[in-house]
């Protein structure tokens, strides 16, 4: 099965868009507003958060930046509008971080902003390790300024245990407490960055987490690894949280039962809602993470 998986990742940018819609749409709330939109009350009944991520990545004008905070600020005004329980997810290569850092803090200061008198998160994203320490530094300099704006750490990368540290030190200079997602991490990268097997990254993510909740910090636990969320668990218990001092957070698609287990026994789940015209990329990318789940492509279409 391995290999037929394989295959079909190799063969998906080649395949007919409509019929990977078919299995896309398990990942994707849609194309349009109006399907996030549905997306996210369906979650918000089910007693889930959800956070929104505007689909697309590294563009390649400065118009493009500006036309996507465009779409991120109609999210926010539905999110207010409707008084969902979201907030946003936000990737700075699409804010232009690789083209202009000058024009990418602009554009995120100014979300920001206007997430902030809507009383809505700003969540950074965290991209491949090229963007690490521009990332951090811009998130940094927002959260100076606003209390709404939080970061994603991968802990697969060597330098994450620092940069988590640095960062809490950082901002309790300000008597800030940081807010992070953590995560493993979905680039490639190379041994010399990152650790190199699961067992390892698996060890990583739970260290990372238990500095992080030494020092307060507020944490999204992103994983839908049992071992990972048994050993947050045990944390959480560790270290007394609250249920509103943590959240987990999952894909949208990627296992609901364990997210149904987590709400049932009181824990705060959001799911990560992507959406809107670029679709196709974000699904041929979480397939290449995981050919495994290329195996549910057939079994949808045929
Ligand atoms: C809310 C959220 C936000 C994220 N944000 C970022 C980010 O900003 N930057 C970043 O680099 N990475 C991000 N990720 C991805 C993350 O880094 C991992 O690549 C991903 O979550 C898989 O790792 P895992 O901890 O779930 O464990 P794994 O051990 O990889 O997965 C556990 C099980 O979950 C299922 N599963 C996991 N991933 C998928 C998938 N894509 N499709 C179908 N089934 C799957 C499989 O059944 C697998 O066996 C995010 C993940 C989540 C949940």
């Amino acid at each position: 099965m391995r290999i037929l998986d394989q295959l079909i990742v190799l063969t998906l940018p080649f395949a007919p868009k409509a019929l990977v819609k078919k299995f896309a749409w398990r990942y994707v709330a849609g194309e349009t507003l109006e399907e996030m939109l549905e997306t996210v009350r369906r979650l918000n009944a089910q007693g889930a958060m959800a956070t929104v991520d505007v689909l697309g990545e590294f563009i390649h004008a400065p118009q493009e930046a500006h036309q996507a905070a465009a779409l991120y600020k109609t999210v926010l005004e539905a999110i207010a509008r409707e008084r969902l329980d979201a907030n946003i997810s936000v990737k700075l290569s699409q804010m232009g971080l690789l083209l202009d850092k000058t024009l990418c803090y602009e554009i995120m200061h100014d979300l920001v902003a206007t997430a902030a008198k809507a009383r809505i998160f700003v969540r950074i994203d965290m991209e491949d390790s090229a963007c690490t320490g521009d990332t951090i530094a811009l998130y940094l300099k927002l959260r100076k300024q606003f209390d709404n704006v939080g970061i994603v750490l991968q802990a697969y990368l060597r330098r994450t245990v620092g940069d988590a540290r640095q960062i809490m030190k950082d901002l309790s200079k300000i008597n800030s407490i940081a807010n992070f997602r953590l995560c493993k991490g979905i680039y490639r990268e190379p041994r010399t960055l990152a650790w190199p097997n699961h067992t390892l990254i698996n060890k990583n993510y739970t260290l990372i987490l238990e500095e992080m909740f030494k020092q307060q910090a507020y944490v999204g636990i992103a994983t839908h690894n049992e071992e990972l969320v048994w050993e947050a668990l045990r944390l959480i218990d560790q270290y007394r949280l609250k249920p509103h001092e943590y959240e987990f957070q999952m894909l949208l698609g990627v296992d609901p039962e364990l997210r149904q287990i987590l709400l049932n026994a009181g824990h705060r789940v959001r799911v990560y809602v992507p959406f809107g015209q670029d679709w196709f990329a974000y699904c041929t990318r979480r397939l290449k993470e995981n050919p495994s789940i290329a195996g549910h492509l057939l079994k949808n279409l045929w």
